[in-house]
């Protein structure tokens, strides 16, 4: 299949790729095209013309400050994996990174990208929700100002390929808080055979102080119409010792709450068995790596 005709640029810097995108309504970013052109060449995506970011600078770096990290927009999966800051900070992401796709979808594809598309099927959603993660928004105003905007991951992720962005607004930068001391993070997924998208991904954040659990955060990916926290499953962790016993009682409600996706790959009902069965491993590597 070959894309309908649209108009192409390549702005060098974040105000004129604004510009550009408030004075075409009907653009499109381009980040690593692996989801949208692939959609336009199947007709599902007719942009009229494409704003590629890949030429701006500074929106494919790794910055990191006391723990925490600020993850340009365009960093490619490859580059997450690579970075000595994302792996001794965020190793649970490093490590989804590393279970996206092929290598040439990893060399392409970017985080910005994978977050604004908000595939169901996606892995990082869930390591956002996971991670506590804020979504920086650009957006130009009438009078030329820059400005933006920091949207908590809970928020992001809204609906089906829909995110709380608004049209003209780009994202920019991705923050991670630092982990507190004895927190531990995991990620475990189902992986389709053929795409390595997530039939179900379930990512895990735990604390311990004291030898109980202070802080537990959930995000699952794959089951419903976009990433969404387990809650239940975090309460259930919240106060226990992390044992055995609170483990496969949190795992057990991972599903809780989520209309599960029902499709080719895999049936609601089995899709809501794999959600336990990988908030199961995914709290327990968490927890092991809290100690
Ligand atoms: C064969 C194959 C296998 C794959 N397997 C997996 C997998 O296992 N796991 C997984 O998670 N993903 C998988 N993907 C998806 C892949 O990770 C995509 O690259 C990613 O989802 C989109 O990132 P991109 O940089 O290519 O974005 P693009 O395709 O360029 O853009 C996607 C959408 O986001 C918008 N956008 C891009 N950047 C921004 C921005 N900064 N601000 C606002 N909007 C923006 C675009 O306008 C577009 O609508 C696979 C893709 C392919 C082709």
């Amino acid at each position: 299949m070959v894309a309908a005709t649209f108009d192409y640029y390549a702005p060098s810097t974040i105000g004129s790729a604004l510009t550009l995108l408030s004075d075409n309504p009907n653009a499109k970013l381009l980040a690593g095209g692996h989801s949208l052109i692939p959609m336009m060449k199947l007709r599902l995506a007719e942009p009229d013309a494409l704003i590629d970011i890949g030429k701006i600078e500074g929106l494919s770096s790794v910055t990191e400050s006391r723990g925490a990290l600020a993850i340009g927009s365009m960093t490619t999966y490859f580059d997450i994996i690579s970075s000595e800051a994302v792996r001794a900070s965020a190793p649970a992401l490093a490590e989804a990174a590393a279970q996206v796709a092929d290598p040439q979808v990893r060399n392409m594809g970017t985080i910005g990208g994978s977050l604004a598309h908000s595939d169901p099927a996606a892995d990082l959603p869930a390591l956002m929700l996971a991670l506590d993660a804020e979504m920086v928004a650009s957006s130009r105003s009438e009078d030329g100002q820059i400005s933006a905007r920091a949207i908590s991951a809970d928020d992001f992720f809204v609906d089906l390929f829909t995110t709380a962005l608004a049209a003209d607004e780009i994202l920019t930068e991705i923050r991670i808080p630092a982990a507190a001391a004895g927190s531990g993070a995991a990620y475990a997924k189902m992986a389709n055979k053929a795409s390595h998208f997530a039939i179900v991904g379930v990512a895990a954040s735990v604390t311990v102080e004291n030898g109980t659990c202070a802080a537990a955060r959930i995000g699952v990916t794959g089951a419903g119409s976009s990433a969404s926290r387990a809650s239940e499953s975090e309460s259930r962790l919240v106060g226990s010792s992390l044992d055995e016993g609170a483990i496969l009682s949190a795992a057990g409600h991972a599903a809780d709450g989520i209309e599960m996706n029902d499709d080719i790959h895999a049936s609601a009902e089995y899709r809501e068995h794999l959600t336990k069965v990988f908030a199961l491993r995914a709290i327990r590597a968490a927890a092991a790596r809290a100690g």
